[in-house]
């Protein structure tokens, strides 16, 4: 249940104004209460002092009858009760009852404490006359003062002393009722003064929490409050400021994100489309985008399995897709903190035709200029056995050359093929000692010219590994083929092992190795280390792109560590499965 800040307030007023008057009105009855009986007690005392003066000479007198019809007369004069009683308790006379049919009153407490103290009063009832009475008791003596002749006891009904008190009772209660009603009205004031400030505050940052941050705060008062409704106000001020700031932002990002050519979506974690600027509208050319899962979006398998791989990975990827018959690079980030997908799509389908006509024309060119090499290196030959001893030197020359030109077109020709989107693998189950025994076989003279060493190591568990024979063949020789070539003492290693789902071929090499600066350059065209070396040695500097190539379309990855003057290790992994 919730209780108003204004019920609180007056809740607990009221609860202190209604214990502090109860408090108050029980205090002062008692109070008054015992005056009256304090002062009843004085005149009852007095009024027996009084009495005994014309009691004493009747009694000295034995005068009984007397004495009765004195106090009888008395007491209904005076409308207070009288009785005399003698030292043995016996009542000699009293003024409502006739004294012989009155009990003896040696015990009555007010009466032992006459004669004990010198006076007694007490408060009981009375069994005689069935009410409620105070009694005050004093002794007589015979005039030597040294014997008791009777205690006067005089007695009032405490009704009739509640009687007096009953007026002043009710004029002490309309007083503080008239107390406590201005209380309560002034209690009212206060707690209303008090909560409609906190009132306003409440109904202010309702509004500002609708967005009106013009609403403000407007208190008289001069004290706290007051400075907690300017503190209040101003902090709506810099809410308002930043909320301004953070709207231009917001809309300059969105202009931002509306002019950039890349179409961009962004995705949440349920795969739900919460942003798409408009080239991404124009791509897939449909406006309702937002709040639709990304499958209902973009129905490419391709795209979707893409989106799912990033989720299941919480990595970055990028990966090339078509829609509309146009080739996008779709670029997916992951960002962690909201796990939220930001896809970007890049038009790349200029790109890809350009560089499928330079291949097309390297490939056009390989192509033309493989006859008319063959035919100069034909010629060559023949010409060697035809001409002098000088005339050979320059054909041997021109036949350098050829082969080398020959070697380079062929190498084009294998890369522009391998580039080739569509390059198809043909998998097989490969046997990989007898596929590493006959590249091996191919170096076996060069080897034992360059007095080295050629080790195979394949480890025993290797169960399968699916690839294109050919493909990979072309591989080992360039790789071993470098591993020959630049390495004049020492031995080439090779060692095949698998690791989980890939198999691992390792081709280690004791040469002249490759300096740091270049390792991350060497699986670039027709980069070489050193220019003449790699000529004299027929090196295109194509060998290692090829190698790249062939690695990359089967799944797989090289890397390459080596220290001059000590060797090179090329790393292969490929999977077992590339599909
Ligand atoms: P190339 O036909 O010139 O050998 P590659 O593309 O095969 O061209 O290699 C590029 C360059 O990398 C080579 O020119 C050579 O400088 C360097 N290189 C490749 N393999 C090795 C190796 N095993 N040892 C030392 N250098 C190497």
């Amino acid at each position: 249940m919730k209780i108003s800040i204004f019920s609180k307030i007056f809740g607990g007023y009221l609860f202190i104004i209604i214990a502090l008057s109860s408090l108050i009105i029980l205090f002062s009855f008692s109070t008054l209460k015992n005056h009256d009986i304090n002062s009843s007690t004085d005149n009852l005392k007095n009024l027996g002092t009084t009495l005994s003066l014309q009691v004493a000479p009747l009694l000295e007198k034995n005068e009984y009858q007397k004495l009765d019809a004195l106090v009888k007369k008395l007491g209904n004069e005076i409308k207070t009760r009288i009785t005399i009683i003698n030292s043995d308790g016996v009542v000699l006379a009293d003024s409502e009852h006739s004294p012989k049919s009155m009990e003896n009153h040696k015990n009555r407490s007010e009466i032992i404490d006459a004669i004990e103290n010198g006076f007694g009063k007490s408060i009981r009832y009375s069994n005689t006359l069935k009410k409620d009475m105070l009694y005050v008791a004093l002794p007589v003596f015979i005039k030597d003062k040294k014997e008791l002749l009777c205690v006067i006891r005089v007695s009032l009904f405490l009704s009739d002393i509640d009687m007096l008190f009953a007026e002043l009772k009710t004029k002490i209660l309309h007083i503080s009722l008239v107390i406590m009603i201005f209380s309560i009205l002034g209690a009212m004031f206060f707690s209303r003064s008090l909560s409609r400030p906190i009132q306003m505050l409440k109904v202010v940052s309702k509004k500002i929490a609708s967005g009106n941050f013009n609403a403000k705060v407007i208190l008289k008062s001069h004290d706290e409050l007051k400075d907690l409704a300017e503190s209040f106000n101003n902090m709506a001020e810099q809410m308002k400021e930043i909320f301004e700031k953070l709207s231009q932002q917001k809309e300059e990002l969105n202009n931002i994100i509306s002019s950039i050519q890349e179409g961009l979506l962004l995705i949440d974690k349920k795969g739900i489309v919460l942003l798409a600027n408009d080239s991404f509208r124009k791509i897939y050319e449909t406006q309702y985008v937002e709040n639709k899962y990304y499958w209902e979006v973009l129905m490419v398998p391709k795209f979707n399995d893409l989106i799912k791989r990033v989720i299941s990975s919480k990595t970055n990827l990028i990966e090339e897709i078509t829609l509309n018959s146009r080739i996008f690079l779709c670029s997916v980030t992951f960002l962690h903190k909201k796990e939220e997908l930001v896809v970007l799509f890049h038009d790349i389908t200029d790109l890809k035709d350009i560089e499928k006509m330079k291949r097309d024309f390297v490939t056009n060119v390989s192509h033309e200029l493989r006859t008319p090499l063959t035919a100069i290196k034909g010629f060559a030959e023949t010409l060697e056995d035809e001409v002098d001893q000088k005339s050979r030197h320059y054909v041997d020359i021109i036949k350098v050359h050829t082969d080398r030109l020959i070697t380079i077109v062929q190498d084009l020709l294998i890369l522009s093929e391998l580039e080739e989107k569509e390059a198809k693998l043909k998998l097989e189950n490969l046997n990989i000692k007898e596929l590493l025994n006959n590249v091996a076989k191919l170096f076996a003279k060069k080897i034992m010219e360059k007095k080295l060493e050629l080790k195979v190591e394949i480890s025993e568990n290797i169960s399968f590994l699916k690839a294109d024979s050919f493909k990979l063949e072309q591989m080992f020789i360039n790789l071993i083929d470098n591993a020959v070539k630049y390495t004049e003492k020492g031995e080439i290693k090779i060692s095949v092992k698998q690791k989980d789902e890939t198999v691992i071929f390792e081709i280690k090499d004791t040469g002249i190795g490759i300096p740091k600066e270049y390792l991350n350059r060497i699986f670039e065209r027709f980069f070489v280390v050193d220019k003449s070396r790699s000529r004299k040695l027929g090196g295109t500097g194509l060998g290692l792109s090829i190698v790249k190539h062939i690695v990359q379309i089967h799944n797989g990855k090289i890397d390459v560590e080596s220290t001059p003057e000590i060797g090179s290790k090329f790393t292969v992994i490929l999977p077992i499965n590339p599909l």
